[in-house]
């Protein structure tokens, strides 16, 4: 199958096009208008095979994730998905793979709301290049340095059963509980709807991806502060509980990777905001602790926590 056909059979799918894409694929650019009053932002990640996921994924879980960590991106800066290329790189033609590939991707795309307007198709190894765009109104990005002293921390959804999951690789059966995690690890719920609403109450806010401390840690430097934690109010699954008891359960919430949600930090007085929007958006959000001077300080019923994970060393060289 000639590459043109390639793309044609699996990745010039049928979508509602978005006023502002101009042009799709087909053309040697995609062409976007950016509506007045508002600026485009734009965002990259690649995943390789081997490295970001296992080499015997489902199609269609990865066209899945590729998609939701770029949105994940845009929705941290509390962008409107627009358009997103795809930059594929394929070690050969697999029709079933392919097929199944290109499905998902659709569905994902249709869910996000965000338009596949181009791309680049290569053979080699597996490896996904996704570049999103969005849209905000101008000078209303939330970004990572707007964290004020003073200002509670929250987080979307439950922590630490991605970096749970990982561990189920490979295992021949799964019982519910570990299916469970095993949802969080492969198809990340990223809180999409809840995110439209960030810049109404929000000072800074950051994507999950390497875990809370290291990114809760790009936002204290960035805004120049410290973060107080308060372990016992991190939000778990029962089901990482069962699974690893709770004081695993709290360390992989504190350093796992890959939960794909929202940590964010607002005044105080925005609270009761928070929750009404929360709930119009049937997303789950908690308060976990507050942003201070200087330094972290991770506390469980008012002591200080060992941390035992990884991800300390990382967060604590960059401070
Ligand atoms: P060129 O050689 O000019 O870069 P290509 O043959 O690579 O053109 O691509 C032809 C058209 O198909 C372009 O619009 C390009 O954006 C699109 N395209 C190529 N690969 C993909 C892909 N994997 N997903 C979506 N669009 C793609
Ligand atoms: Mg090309």
């Amino acid at each position: 199958m000639a590459e043109f056909n390639l793309i044609q059979n699996y990745f010039n799918f049928e979508q509602d096009l978005s006023k502002s894409v101009v042009k799709a694929i087909g053309d040697d650019c995609a062409i976007l208008d950016i509506p007045k009053g508002r600026q485009l932002v734009t965002s990259t990640d690649t995943l390789i095979s081997g490295v970001h996921f296992f080499d015997n994924i489902d199609p269609a879980d990865l066209a899945y994730k590729a998609l939701a960590v770029n949105v994940s991106d845009l929705l941290a800066m509390g962008a409107k998905p627009l358009a997103f290329t795809l930059a594929i790189s394929l070690p050969g033609i697999n029709a079933s793979w392919l097929e199944a590939f290109s499905q998902s991707l659709q569905q994902a795309a249709q869910n996000f709301s965000i338009n596949l307007i181009g791309g680049d198709t290569t053979q080699g190894s597996l490896s996904i290049t996704i570049t999103v765009y969005g849209t905000l109104k101008k000078g209303k990005a939330v970004l990572r340095n707007g964290a004020q002293l003073g200002d509670d921390i929250w987080v979307t959804s439950t922590l630490g059963s991605a970096r749970s999951a990982l561990k189920l690789h490979n295992k021949d059966s799964l019982s519910d509980e570990q299916k469970l995690l095993w949802q969080k690890l492969i198809r990340p719920q990223i809180p999409f709807k809840f995110a439209k609403r960030l810049n109404k109450f929000a000072t800074a806010a950051i994507d999950l991806s390497d875990g809370l401390l290291a990114d809760l840690g790009h936002i204290m430097v960035q805004s120049q502060l410290g973060a107080r934690l308060m372990v016992e109010t991190l939000p778990l699954e029962e089901a990482l509980i069962e699974q690893e008891g709770i004081g695993q359960a709290r360390q992989y919430a504190l350093a796992g990777g890959d939960d794909y949600q929202l940590c964010f930090t607002a005044h105080k007085k925005y609270r009761k905001k928070i929750l009404y929007h929360a709930e119009k958006t049937q997303t789950q959000v908690t308060r976990i602790g507050k942003i201070i001077e200087q330094g972290y300080q991770v506390l469980l019923n008012g002591e200080p926590l060992a941390i035992t994970e990884n991800s300390w060393q990382h967060f604590q060289a960059n401070l």
